[in-house]
């Protein structure tokens, strides 16, 4: 076999070239050797063929890292002799030997512009797609977490057919016309010349295959089912996010793997918590007397109600911890904090006799009473003379 060329070498680029520079350094090559612009020019053809081989493996992700790993024996068995013993692994290089796997779908997407259908095989397996879905839940549930059973439309792979399509006791067959490519080729005048170019087939409807006594029971190997599964919510869930329940999607095509079911949870609104990251905020109203005394007060947290003890002259905004009371914090140990924001109510509508007793009351005070408000009327007392002094 000869020397084969390095395929970044080929396509002039780096070894570490992004997927990006492939795709141009590609595109840019193949239009200049394409056969249809180089008619018999054997040494265009070479190239053209060399270009698309170099292509086909370092724009696959898979084969490229065998082909950095290994060179060319890594994705083509026939290289080097030694390479039996990769011949089992690496299926599908069939593209290689002749001008039939060379994709030419991407070059008629630059010369026209777009709209070149994307062309791949129409019986490789196919991941089925992914559902999504949303899931209201309750603050205390997303504080706790907890399994719900959801009821969801999906394909399913038919029972009958085993996916295939074909009634019970019949196989599909391949179909002729195409090859069980699922696009046939023909010719077209341009103004570049006659190209060649491919198009879906007719005969199997691009599919590859044709079913002569389809399966009554599904459509193309698949049925709708209506299924229930249970989403397990965790402890520490929040507003907006999404859990992927792996594989409870859409059945695959071909044999493909199901898709994935991904819920988007909303957490409802919470008549005493807020959540702030993993805390939990609660404000409690207490009187006045409350915050001048002091007093045991009954605080709600998500474990249920706890007492928590205020001192004497407690200040209206004051915040208090609770460490550990807060939310379970998603895939690690531990919990937030809960802090409780006291608020004083101040009475309203009193009588004669309340307003006097307060009047009475308020009396017996003096500035010790009150630190801020002594200090703030030194403030402003030499905040007057100051202003005197110095601006009249
Ligand atoms: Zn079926
Ligand atoms: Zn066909």
């Amino acid at each position: 076999m000869a020397e084969k060329r390095d395929y970044y070498e080929v396509l002039g680029l780096q070894k570490g070239a992004s997927e990006d520079e492939i795709k141009r350094a590609y595109r840019k090559l193949a239009k200049q050797y394409h056969p249809d612009l180089n008619p018999d020019n054997p040494e265009a053809e070479a190239k053209f063929k060399e270009v698309n081989e170099a292509n086909d493996v370092l724009s696959d992700p898979e084969k490229r890292a065998r082909y950095d790993q290994f060179g060319h024996a890594g994705v083509d068995p026939s290289y080097g002799g030694g390479g039996g013993s990769y011949g089992g692994g690496f299926g599908g290089f069939g593209g290689f030997s002749g001008g039939d796997g060379i994709d030419l779908g991407d070059i008629f997407d630059s010369i026209f512009g777009g709209g070149g259908a994307q062309r791949s095989n129409p019986n490789a397996p196919r991941r089925g797609s992914d559902i999504a879905i949303s899931l209201d839940i309750s603050f205390m549930e997303a504080c706790k977490g907890l399994s719900h059973e959801v009821e969801i439309n999906r394909a399913e792979t038919c029972e009958a057919c085993h996916g295939t399509g074909a009634k019970a006791g019949t196989s599909p067959k391949t179909c002729p016309e195409c090859k069980g490519t699922g696009q046939v080729r023909f010719q077209q005048r341009s103004i570049l010349g006659v190209m060649t170019s491919t198009r879906p087939c007719t005969r199997c409807g691009g599919k590859g295959k044709i079913i002569d006594t389809p399966c009554p029971e599904c459509n193309s190997g698949r049925v709708q089912r209506r299924k229930k599964v249970i989403v397990n919510v965790p402890a520490g869930i929040d507003n907006g996010q999404t859990l992927c329940v792996r594989g409870e999607g859409n059945s695959g095509i071909n044999g493909g793997s199901k898709g994935d079911l991904n819920v988007r949870i909303t957490v409802r609104k919470d008549p005493i918590f807020e959540r702030k990251g993993f805390d939990v905020w609660c404000e409690i109203p207490i009187t006045y007397t409350q915050a001048v005394l002091g007093d045991e007060l009954t605080v709600p947290t998500i474990d249920g109600n706890v007492k928590y003890s205020i001192p004497e002259g407690t200040q209206p905004g004051t915040v208090f911890r609770l460490k550990g009371k807060g939310i379970k914090k998603l895939q690690r140990d531990g919990r937030g904090d809960q802090m409780v924001r006291v608020s004083i109510e101040v009475p309203k509508r009193l009588n004669k006799k309340q307003k006097d007793a307060l009047q009475s009351f308020e009396k017996e005070l003096g500035p010790q009473n009150y630190e801020k408000r002594s200090g703030f009327f030194d403030k402003i007392k030499q905040f007057g003379e100051d202003i005197k002094k110095n601006f009249s």
